[in-house]
């Protein structure tokens, strides 16, 4: 596409966007000016959809006009409200409603996954993440290796070539050459949390597989961001957050997906709790333990219908928009983004983000080589909301759901103003 670093150009892709309807869909916050912040943060919480609030009170009339009834007499009864949402969660990942559902939180579905997915052998124990792996997921994993009685030397990191931020596949491939024997798990960040690199997920489970290990992916950055297509890859679990680009609220619920190749494997080791018993007994109360087939097979506890109810408002929206149309409108938003900081011809900034649109999502990580956090809060002053990490450098996660081609254009001005101190 041919962009233009004019405002009215930013305007008539404005005028254009066929999901322009959807950003008055979210409550856009202000600064206390009254100002429109410019939100590039939906990598981090997304905006409160309009509709979450209705569908919330919907589940708190229900409490209270039917107690616990509404269990089974709900306008949405809360005994299939977490299943009702899966064909939804599904079509946002590439999955089939069978393979996911949405259930806790994601660090804590990481390790209940990992009951089932790491499972260590004398000969065979490592686990292999990213160098650059967001922290929870590091801390999960050397914890995990720790409580099956191995040591954080048993970590092994994927990591960029010297010099460089980005990972190369060849480095991957030449690590379970090296190593693939000894390696239980590799566990991938399938968008990298810092860099906004994406990885191609088949190929690794195919380098993986072929080295006998089990696979999987967190998808935190992917979700809603991505088109992941989960069930082609072949990955065997994957785990998300719903808060960042599904806009769920702070510390909302996790989505994981079992690959439908496990699905009715029983042998699997896994934790258990009643709602991970067979649906048709489960209140009956005295039965051994019967555990359901599918992703549903892996959850433990009656789950929080209040935080379920913004995740169904969400993805309601998912469902309208669909991934596709999502995908090329991010494509564009972020391309845009992409050629005003090229526009800006500054050396002082430069994207660390892969420059092809396969290889990112629409999140762009900026290095400004001499800046310190204040560059964080000279945007703040002018209502720019991104997201500081150190060094130097700042993540913009320009949304297709709700960001605008303005939003995008005002930003680089606001920020070509503020580098001229740099
Ligand atoms: C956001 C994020 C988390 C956060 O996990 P919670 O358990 O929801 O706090 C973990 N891992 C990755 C990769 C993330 O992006």
């Amino acid at each position: 596409m041919q962009y233009k670093n004019t405002l009215e150009f930013a305007k008539e892709l404005d005028q254009k966007d066929e999901l322009a309807f959807y950003r008055n869909q979210f409550y856009i916050p202000k600064d206390k000016a009254g100002n429109n912040w410019l939100y590039f943060t939906g990598n981090s919480l997304g905006l409160q959809p309009k509709k979450a609030k209705e569908y919330i009170d919907i589940e708190l009339k229900d409490w209270a006009e039917k107690g616990v009834e509404g269990h089974f007499d709900g306008q949405n009864p809360w005994v299939t409200y977490p299943e009702s949402l899966s064909p939804m969660m599904a079509k946002v990942v590439g999955a089939k409603p069978s393979e996911v559902i949405i259930m806790d939180t994601l660090t804590a579905n990481l390790h209940f996954l990992m009951v089932s997915f790491y499972r260590p052998t004398k000969k065979r124990y490592k686990i292999l993440i990213e160098s650059d792996a967001f922290p929870s997921d590091r801390y999960a994993v050397q914890s995990q290796l720790k409580f099956h009685g191995y040591s954080e030397e048993d970590l092994i990191y994927w990591s960029p070539p010297k010099g460089k931020d980005l990972l190369e596949m060849d480095d991957l491939e030449k690590i379970l050459a090296a190593q693939g024997n000894q390696i239980a798990l590799v566990l991938i960040g399938g968008v990298n949390y810092y860099t906004g690199q994406r990885f191609d997920f088949k190929k690794i489970a195919e380098l993986g597989h072929a080295k006998g290990c089990v696979v999987g992916i967190d998808l935190a950055h992917g979700v809603g961001n991505i088109k992941a297509n989960l069930h082609d890859s072949g990955v065997d679990f994957a785990a998300w957050c719903t808060y960042k680009y599904l806009n769920s609220g702070p510390g909302s619920l996790s989505g994981i997906f079992v690959h439908e190749k496990h699905s009715y494997n029983t042998s699997l080791p896994r934790f258990a709790g009643w709602w991970n018993h067979n649906k048709d007994t489960r209140f009956n109360m005295r039965l051994p333990f019967d555990v359901m087939s599918g992703a549903e097979g892996w959850q433990l506890s009656n789950p929080p219908i209040l935080a379920m109810a913004p995740i169904k408002a969400s993805l309601e929206m998912f469902e309208e928009v669909g991934m596709e149309a999502l995908r090329e409108k991010s494509i564009k938003l972020t391309g845009f983004m992409e050629y005003l900081f090229q526009e800006l011809g500054s050396e002082a900034v430069s994207i660390i983000t892969p420059k092809n649109p396969e290889e990112r999502g629409c999140q762009l990580s900026i290095q400004v080589k001499k800046a310190t956090k204040s560059l964080h809060q000279k945007l703040m002053d002018k209502h720019v909301i991104t997201d500081w990490r150190e060094p130097n450098v700042i993540r913009c996660a320009p949304t297709p759901m709700y960001n605008t081609y303005q939003d995008v254009y005002n930003m680089v001005l606001i920020l070509k103003d503020i580098l001229k101190d740099y």
